[in-house]
C-alpha cells in the first residue's frame, strides 16, 4: 500500500522545524530515518497531512563530548554511532546495543534521536538511555529544556514530548574506571525486534562492585530500571540471585510471541547472562 497523501516540509534549521510542527499540531509528524513511520504511513495504520523533515536541519548530526557526557545529535545515524571510534570507546553500551538493531540496512538510515522519540518498548536504544541515566534534550519554540530517560518514557510510543518539540540530542554520561557493559536479548531470528532483553552496566574495585545498572525491555510499556537488583548486586549478591531479583515484580502481557510468564523467565536468564559478561569485563 501507498500512504495517504502528505504535504513534504524540508526545515533547515531547529527554529524552523519547530515552529511548523506548533502551527500544524496534531496534523504534522516529524520524520527522521524513516524506518519506522514510513512503515506505519505506508500500512494506513497511520496517516499525517504533513511530514517535517528532519534530516536537513543544520546541527542535528554532531557526536561530540560535552561535560563528562558524549552527546548525539538526534539525527545521528545508527550506523554512525555504531562505527564511531568515540562511542564505542565513551559509550561500549550504546556500542553494544548498535548492532541488534534489525538489519544494516535500517541502521544506515534509522536515527539515535528516533529510536529513542519513538519509544518503542521492544527497543534497546531508550533502554540504553535508561540504563545510562542519559538527559535526552528537547526543543520547541520557547527554547530547549532537559528531561532524564527516566521522566521521559511515558508508555508505548508515549515521551515527555510535548506538541511542537523535538528531541534534539542526547547525551550519554561517560562511565570511568574499571568497568564492564552488555546486551542480552531473545529473539525469533537475526534482526526481528526482541521479545525480551536487558541492558547492563558494572563498576568494580577489587571484588566489590561498586556501581551496577540493569535496563529491562519488552516487559512492559517503557523499557524498566531494576533498581532493587541494582542495590542487591552492590551489596554482594550472586548473579542469579540479582537476575531473580530484577524480574520479581514484573508483568508482562501476553502475546502472539510470548507469554508474560515466558518472558519473565527468559529476562532473568538475560539479566544473569549479562552481569556475568559485565562483570567478567570489568575485572579482566
Ligand atoms: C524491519 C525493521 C526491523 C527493525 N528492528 C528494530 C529493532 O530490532 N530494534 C529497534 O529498536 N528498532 C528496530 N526497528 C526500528 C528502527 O530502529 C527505527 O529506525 C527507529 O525506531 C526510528 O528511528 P527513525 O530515525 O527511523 O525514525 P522515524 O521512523 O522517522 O520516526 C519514528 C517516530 O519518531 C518520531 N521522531 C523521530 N525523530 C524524532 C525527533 N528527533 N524528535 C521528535 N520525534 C521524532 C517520528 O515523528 C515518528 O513518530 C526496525 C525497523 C524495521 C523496518
Amino acid at each position: 500500500m501507498k500512504p495517504s497523501p502528505f504535504t513534504y516540509h524540508a526545515p533547515e534549521s531547529i527554529a524552523e522545524a519547530t515552529a511548523l510542527l506548533a502551527e500544524l499540531g496534531d496534523d504534522a509528524k516529524a520524520l527522521a530515518g524513516g524506518q519506522s513511520l514510513v512503515p506505519m504511513l505506508s500500512l494506513r495504520l497511520a496517516a499525517f497531512e504533513h511530514l517535517v523533515d528532519l534530516n536537513r536541519v543544520a546541527g542535528l548530526n554532531a557526536i561530540e563530548r560535552v561535560n563528562g557526557h558524549l552527546r548525539l545529535g538526534a539525527t545521528v545515524r545508527q550506523a554512525t554511532a555504531e562505527h564511531s571510534a568515540e562511542v564505542k570507546s565513551s559509550v561500549p553500551l550504546l556500542a553494544r546495543a548498535l548492532p541488534h538493531i534489525g538489519h544494516f540496512q535500517i541502521r544506515n538510515r534509522g536515527t539515535v534521536g528516533g529510536s529513542i522519540a519513538h519509544a518503542d518498548p521492544a527497543s534497546e536504544l531508550p533502554a540504553v538511555a535508561l540504563a545510562l541515566d542519559a538527559v535526552i534534550e528537547a526543543a520547541g519554540p520557547g527554547g530547549t529544556r532537559r528531561i532524564a530517560a527516566s521522566d521521559f518514557f511515558v508508555s508505548t510510543w508515549e515521551t515527555a514530548l510535548n506538541d511542537g518539540e523535538i528531541l534534539s540530542a542526547v547525551e550519554f554520561p561517560v562511565w570511568s574506571g574499571r568497568c564492564g557493559f552488555a546486551v542480552e536479548e531473545l529473539t525469533r531470528r537475526h534482526g526481528d525486534f526482541a521479545i525480551v532483553g536487558t541492558a547492563v552496566g558494572v563498576q568494580v574495585d577489587g571484588d566489590a562492585v561498586t556501581k551496577a545498572t540493569i535496563a529491562l525491555f519488552g516487559v512492559g510499556a517503557t523499557p524498566l530500571r531494576a533498581s532493587e537488583a541494582e542495590a542487591a548486586l552492590m551489596a554482594g549478591a550472586d548473579v542469579a540471585e540479582v537476575a531473580r531479583a530484577a524480574t520479581a515484580g514484573l508483568t508482562p502481557s501476553d502475546d502472539v510471541h510470548a507469554s508474560g510468564a515466558y518472558r519473565t523467565q527468559v529476562a532473568a536468564v538475560m539479566v544473569r547472562r549479562a552481569l556475568t559478561k559485565a562483570i567478567q569485563e570489568a575485572r579482566a
